[in-house]
Order: C-alpha cells, then sequence, then structure tokens
C-alpha cells in the first residue's frame, strides 16, 4: 500500500536491530541516542516554560527567543550573521523541507556517502536524485575528482554532513574548501547537516561550510539540539542563512508541521546560552567514551578508525558486518549497525561496523567486557 516514493524504505536496520536487542537483552549500541539526560537548567527551562504558559502554536518562523539565541550562537561560535533563521521539527524536518522547498522534481542532490538515511527520503518525495559521492574508509576521505565527475547539468544542491554519521569525519577547511570551489563554479546551493556541531574531539576545530569566502550567500546552515545537549526527543532544529534559501525551508515546514513544540523551542534558547565551558566539557566528556569504547574494542580484537567527532565510531570485523551483526547480540550481548547499510557501496564497506559510544561509561565498560569475552577475531 505504501506509495512507491516511499515503497523502497522498508523496515530499517535499526527496527530490525533494536528488536534483537530487546528480545536477547543485549545492550543496543545501534541507534545513537544517550543513555543520560542533559543539563539540568536546560531541562528545568522546559518545564518553567510549561508552568509560565508557552503552551499555544509558536509563531511559523520559530520562537522569537530561540531565533535570536540561534543567531547569537552562530555569531559566538562562528562569526556568522544569518540573515534569517527558520525554527524546525529537528534537523531532520529541515533537511527534509529545505530539498522540498528548494529543489525541482528531477533536480540532482549530491550527497557524501555513507549518507544519514533521511537524505534518500527526502529527495524522493520531492522527485529529485541523491547522487552520492563517495567517502572512502578506512580514512573516509573523498576523491575531489570523483565530486566533480558526479555533477551534471541538473545538479541543483550538495548536502554537507560534517562532523559525519556514521563515520566520525570532521572534514578539514582544504576539503571544505574544494567542496566550496565545486559548488561556486556549478552555482549550487549547499546544505549542510551540523547537527554533531559541538561534538568534536582532540582539539580539532568544526569550520561551517557558510564560513568560507563566497559560501554564506549560497548556503543553508542546519542544527539542531539533539546531539549537542542530550535531548534528542525534544527534536527542535533550525536551518539559518540567506533569505532566500530559508524562505524554501519555510515555504515547506509551512504545511508539513507549522510549527513545533512551544516550550521546548523556549528551552532551546537556554541551552545554546551555555558557557562556552560547558560545551567544551561535554565534548571531552564524549571523547573520553570514545576512548573508552575504542579501547574496549581494540581489546575484543578489533580494529577501529579514530572519530574525529559525532558519536559513533566504526570497527572494521574482517567479515561481512551484516552477518556479524546479527550474531553479535548472541554471542556477546551487543547491539551495532553495519555501516553499510548507509551506504550505496555494500562492497567497499562490508567489514565495517558501526558502535554509538554516547552511554555511560559503566555501560561501555560492560560491552567492551562482553565483546572482549568473545573470540571476535574468528
Ligand atoms: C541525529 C541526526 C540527525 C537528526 O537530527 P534531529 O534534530 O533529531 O532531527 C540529522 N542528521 C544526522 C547526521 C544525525 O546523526
Amino acid at each position: 500500500m505504501i506509495a512507491s516514493r516511499l515503497s523502497g524504505f522498508g523496515i530499517s536496520i535499526f527496527t530490525e536491530m533494536s528488536a534483537l536487542a530487546v528480545q536477547t537483552g543485549a545492550i543496543n549500541l545501534g541507534q545513537g541516542f544517550p543513555d543520560e539526560d542533559g543539563p539540568a537548567a536546560v531541562l528545568e527551562a522546559a518545564q518553567a516554560a510549561i508552568r509560565n504558559g508557552h503552551n499555544q502554536y509558536a509563531p511559523l518562523p520559530g520562537v522569537p527567543a530561540l531565533r535570536e539565541a540561534i543567531s547569537e550562537h552562530q555569531r559566538r561560535f562562528y562569526g556568522l550573521e544569518p540573515e534569517d533563521v527558520q525554527v524546525t521539527m529537528g534537523a531532520t524536518e529541515a533537511i527534509t523541507a529545505a530539498i522540498l522547498g528548494l529543489c525541482e522534481p528531477d533536480d540532482e542532490v549530491l550527497a557524501f556517502d555513507p549518507t544519514y538515511d533521511s537524505y534518500g527520503a527526502a529527495a524522493k518525495m520531492t522527485g529529485a536524485r541523491l547522487v552520492p559521492v563517495p567517502l572512502h574508509p578506512p580514512a573516509w576521505t573523498f576523491d575531489p575528482d570523483e565530486l566533480r565527475a558526479a555533477i551534471t547539468p541538473k545538479t541543483r544542491a550538495i548536502l554537507v554532513n560534517s562532523p559525519h554519521n556514521p563515520t566520525g569525519r570532521v572534514l578539514t577547511r582544504e576539503e571544505l574548501q574544494t567542496i566550496a570551489d565545486v559548488t561556486q563554479e556549478h552555482d549550487l546551493i549547499a546544505i549542510t547537516d551540523e547537527v554533531y556541531e559541538h561534538l568534536v574531539f582532540d582539539g580539532l576545530e568544526h569550520i561551517p561550510l557558510a564560513t568560507l569566502p563566497g559560501m554564506a550567500e549560497r548556503t543553508l546552515t542546519i542544527s539542531s539540539l539533539g546531539k549537542t545537549f542530550s535531548v534528542t526527543g525534544w527534536k527542535v532544529g533550525w536551518a539559518t542563512g540567506p533569505g532566500a534559501l530559508v524562505a524554501g525551508v519555510r515555504a515547506a515546514k509551512q504545511f508539513m508541521t507549522f510549527a513545533g513544540a512551544t516550550p521546548f523551542q523556549h528551552a532551546g534558547a537556554a541551552a545554546l546560552r551555555l558557557a562556552d565551558a560547558w560545551y567544551a566539557e561535554f565534548a571531552l566528556e564524549l571523547q573520553a567514551k570514545r576512548d573508552r569504547l575504542s579501547a574496549g574494542l581494540t581489546a575484543a580484537g578489533l580494529a577501529v578508525s579514530k572519530p574525529q567527532g559525532t558519536y559513533f565510531v566504526n570497527a572494521d570485523v574482517g567479515t561481512d558486518a551484516i552477518a556479524f551483526a546479527r550474531e553479535l547480540p548472541h554471542r556477546a550481548g551487543v547491539v551495532a549497525i553495519p555501516t553499510a547499510v548507509f551506504s550505496t557501496r555494500a562492497q567497499e564497506l562490508a567489514p565495517y561496523l558501526r558502535f554509538a559510544f554516547c552511554k555511560r561509561p559503566a555501560v561501555i565498560d560492560r560491552a567492551a567486557r562482553q565483546l572482549a569475552a568473545e573470540d571476535l577475531e574468528s
């Protein structure tokens, strides 16, 4: 019964693996959501907003206090002065609304592959086509020639997710410059997914594509509260940038959800205004979790590549990771997601398995012990 536009997106591996986690009692390192609450002041701000009567429809562009806080955040961390700000139901709605509102049917949208799963569906709903540009393991870098070769007269936009899920790559200034050059040479628009913007490790820097010369006027920047503040269930996101691009998001969003949850938007304003030190500490905490899980995976005999950001580490399991992932809950009581499910290159990415490390240290340690107790190399 599902319309052909969406029928190719059946039950996802997330559903299958989460069911397996429940069925076997395994530790779920598949889906990327934290198992601890975000900052108490942010939780309290949401409760205060409800108590204080902020319980009716927000304006279409979003609650003014949050829109101001988003602008302030873009200025404080990146020196950006966005022309317009649209609040959305998470980054997911912003991305879907951007493609629906800015692309014509038959347009092509470039996206680095492996690719967050909603991008392909958003393109399909628009009648547009997502064109993959490979990120090659183990360093997860792209070949500028492959990027250029993917461009056709129908190419309208390039979607750039950095820090990147599922690989943990943070694009360098040089890589971003290549993307900026290509975007300008072919008069494309850039849509960026920066939901992990503050979850960057080892002193590396997240550089928004919009900060590169000539890019502010052609980049729609998207982010959300969920990952930064451990409130993935709140679904408060935003798109910022030139008025003409934000207008496309607003035009589509108006008829999808019109507005999101008002109290959480008020709380979002409080969250974004947390001190620089809070942001830095949270990234360090997550970095320690990355190291903890990576050490556990290494001790269990798996080869891990060090992620530069996000919630995720990829291990090379040396065999077909899909079969391996289906057995792992039974063998070691741990659930993870085969990286190839995010990719058009099943063959090249076959041995990679994605583990989420946004979990309490005790949970990570238990998973590590269970993995080490199994002989995973054989
Ligand atoms: C989690 C995630 C999202 C979803 O963000 P929401 O704000 O929850 O909609 C978008 N993009 C990437 C790459 C993600 O990992």
